[in-house]
């Protein structure tokens, strides 16, 4: 430890104490849990607790010798933390090494009594771990019958192991939150010059971190900023903003952004709507949300705005600018008036018309396991995941944040019915049917149809699934004859695609599959497949799917595809093609 310290100017042993002198409850843990255990203790112990704190800092080979030197004689219990469940264990790795070298210590009389040792695990599902869990477990260290072995941060209602804690236990914040639901790669760009910016300026000190999001298309990522005049150590999520910008007004809505600002919080979305109309367009529970909690909400078009803007010697996003605009005590600069008649306030005095648009059956499918953990619900119970691991497929149509802001539209006059389009499509959201007069629907204004070219007396209909496409614009560069071009126009009611539904697949058996014209009239299992424009995989599986429809057998190992296939809240498959993990194959059919 000693080379290291003298390499890299950083100091630690093989295990650091920090707490009260005279702790008599100890937290033994390692990594970036010791963060947040420290910084609890720093405020416990200020309110007259004796708490202490061993960070591990070399786990194997595990020093005795060491562990006693760190360890307060005053200790009467631990709690040894592990991020780690080992089924069919007596308990977790770290917390056996503690327990055998105290056992040991106290027999050989290196230490006069053996504190009362107990196990923990936290983190597993990999959920955050915060102060109010390091308060609960200390909370549990104190009582004469410890619960040994438990878990916090899941509700284990088999083992009935897990520890109760209060979620509204917050230690002193004097730090600003800030939260950034952003699309795409935004955040990449403008990660450093908001934080560089911040830091330069009278609050010296900036934390910033981001959850990324696993998709291709469609993805966000959130932003977790913190500032302070003082050091942060808070290797923790923020949930309860003072901030929150979104990107995508959906963002306010289906991830719960609300559920994470604080009462009388400032939420700024971005939309080209006015006051008025965007008002009405919100949900009722985003409504009902921002009403109750006082929100004072903004809308801003970044459309309208300069992409960046120079503040100092940093140039920075519009929407990282609107940030330092709103909250002008951090950064001056005169730049920022301009913005002045640019975000909006809007008026949320009483509630008003709902936005009611959804996604077919969304509603069925947020009640379900899956549903829950999709929108990030916490109170998911260990009973309620199903015994024999199986999982609803096809979860990812319910797993698509609709930006379309424009769609491809057929031009049915120019079109030589080749499939190209069709083909290219990685959403299978494009789709040709030929269909016999009967189903012709005279009343659907948008709905076209021709005559078919490849079978007489048929009539041939490309429909776009509004829904599932994410305007990639493949489709439109696969099409040589420019049939298909993207129009501004969004149909919110998906109308004509719920008709084109309802009409049957074509008959397998007198489809010419060597032709992609005809071969295109397959049904794709594969669908909502979050593959970019850029993906050459998806297109791929989705005529796989089409082709050997449930004789496909698909087995990946990992990258995109484990993300089509692997991930619950996100499978791209219709039920009928089989999928097997495997270390080595991609694909197998
Ligand atoms: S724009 Fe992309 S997702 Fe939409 S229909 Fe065309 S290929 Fe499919």
């Amino acid at each position: 430890m000693d080379i290291f310290s003298i390499l890299t100017g950083r100091r630690y042993r093989l295990f650091d104490y920090v707490g009260h002198p005279e702790a008599e409850h100890i937290i033994i843990t390692m990594a970036s849990s010791s963060e947040t255990v420290e910084e609890t203790i720093n405020y416990l112990n200020a309110k007259g607790e004796k708490y202490g704190l061993i960070k591990v800092r070399l786990f194997r080979p595990f020093s005795t010798k060491y562990l006693l030197k760190a360890l307060p004689s005053s200790c009467k219990s631990i709690a040894v933390l592990d991020r780690t469940k080992e089924p069919g264990s007596t308990a977790e790795p770290l917390c056996l090494d503690v327990a055998q070298s105290l056992f040991n210590a106290y027999q050989n009389n290196k230490i006069e009594t053996l504190p009362r040792i107990i196990g923990g695990r936290y983190g597993l599902s990999s959920k955050d771990f915060t102060p109010a869990m390091v308060n609960a477990i200390f909370n549990n260290l104190k009582q004469e019958q410890s619960k040994n072995n438990f878990t916090i941060g899941i509700i284990d209602d088999v083992t009935h192991l897990s520890l109760p804690y209060d979620k509204r236990f917050e230690i002193n914040k004097s730090a600003f939150q800030a939260l950034f639901f952003e699309e795409d790669s935004h955040l990449d760009q403008s990660l450093s010059s908001l934080e560089k910016t911040l830091g330069n300026s009278k609050f010296n000190y900036v934390q910033s971190f981001k959850e990324i999001d696993y998709k291709k298309s469609e993805s966000k990522q959130v932003k977790h900023m913190r500032i302070d005049s003082k050091p942060i150590k808070a290797p923790y999520l923020i949930t309860n903003a003072d901030f929150i910008a979104c990107q995508n007004v959906l963002f306010a809505d289906m991830d719960n952004a609300l559920n994470n600002i604080q009462s009388k919080g400032t939420l700024l979305i971005n939309s080209s709507l006015t006051s008025k109309i965007f008002w009405q367009s919100l949900s009722a529970n985003v409504q009902g949300a921002i009403i109750e909690k006082k929100v004072k909400l903004y809308i801003v078009n970044l459309k309208n705005l300069k992409t960046h803007y120079r503040i100092g010697e940093a140039s920075i996003s519009a929407f990282d600018t609107c940030f330092l605009y709103l909250n002008n005590g951090y950064v001056y600069s005169n730049n920022l008036a301009q913005l002045c008649t640019k975000i909006i306030s809007v008026n949320t005095s009483k509630q008003t018309n709902f936005n009611t648009i959804s996604i077919e059956n969304k509603s069925d499918f947020e009640s379900t396991l899956l549903g829950k953990l999709l929108r990030g619900n916490e109170e998911i119970l260990v009973g309620d995941l199903p015994i024999d691991g199986s999982y609803q497929t096809n979860t990812s149509i319910f797993n698509t944040t609709r930006t379309l802001k424009e769609k491809p539209d057929w031009n049915s006059e120019s079109c030589i019915q080749f499939g190209a389009f069709s083909m290219a499509c990685p959403q299978g959201a494009l789709r040709i049917k030929v269909y016999e007069n009967e189903y012709l629907d005279t009343k659907s204004i948008g709905f076209k149809s021709i005559a078919s070219k490849d079978f007489d007396l048929m009539n041939y209909t490309i429909q776009i699934n509004e829904d599932q496409c994410n305007a990639c614009n493949n489709c439109i560069e696969a099409c040589d004859v420019k049939t298909i071009k993207l129009k501004p126009h969004f149909n919110m009611e998906n109308s004509d695609w719920k008709y084109f539904k309802s009409i049957p697949e074509f008959d397998r058996t007198k489809i010419d599959i060597t032709k992609i014209s005809q071969q295109q009239l397959q049904e794709p299992l594969f669908k909502y497949s979050t593959g970019d424009d850029g993906c050459g995989e998806a297109p791929y599986l989705k005529l796989l799917s089409q082709l050997f429809g449930d004789r496909l057998l698909v087995a990946n190992a990992t990258g995109a595809s484990s993300i089509f296939f692997w991930d619950f809240t996100n499978d791209s498959l219709v039920e009928k093609p089989r999928r097997k993990r495997s270390c080595m194959v991609k694909l197998v059919i």
